[in-house]
């Protein structure tokens, strides 16, 4: 879905298109896409900036960091882009550098397909997580704590009160 700059009508492009993506093509490895990336984006160009402005859609499955087990994960996203032409990023310090949302275009194209999964990429978490406070699985049963304690930790519980029982009639 490549876009020329030089071909965009004056009141701009619309467009609402679904980007058939695939999982390795996002940063998040173990994500499986329950539905197409849905994109609506408007391209409008005033001199020589191009606004691409809209928002992204989709419904993904990702792989808990904590206790592994698969979470869905939905995106609504909107962003607000500008797209300098190349030849101004040698200028880029003098621009607001930091502007995560200053973009620039190169051979007169932006490809939206690329837009698109950049936009995606930005909204994933940096450790997926299905729950804030997912209590993940037990380091020595790989048993799911989530779903309840695991032998081991009522085990330890209870030796360590045998032993403490036994201390206490030491002191005696
Ligand atoms: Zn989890
Ligand atoms: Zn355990």
């Amino acid at each position: 879905m490549i876009v020329d700059i030089d071909r965009l009508p004056r009141e701009g492009l619309k467009i609402s298109k679904d980007f058939e993506l695939l999982h390795d093509e996002i940063i998040e490895e173990d994500a499986v896409f329950l539905l197409p990336l849905h994109a609506d984006i408007t391209v409008k160009k005033v001199g020589e900036e191009v606004y691409v402005k809209g928002k992204i859609q989709t419904l993904l499955s990702f792989v808990c960091s904590r206790c592994l087990v698969p979470f869905e994960f939905p995106v609504d996203s909107a962003f607000d882009l500008v797209y300098l032409p190349e030849e101004l990023e040698m200028a880029k310090e003098e621009l607001d550098s930091d502007d995560l949302n200053i973009s620039f275009y190169y051979s007169r194209k932006i490809d939206l397909r690329e837009v698109a999964l950049e936009q995606l990429n930005l909204t994933f978490p940096v450790k997926p997580l299905c729950s804030e406070d997912c209590q993940g699985i037990c380091p020595v049963c790989g048993k799911n704590i989530n779903s309840g304690d695991c032998a081991c930790v009522t085990k330890d519980s209870d030796s360590r009160m045998e032993k403490l029982k036994i201390f206490m009639k030491d002191e005696r």
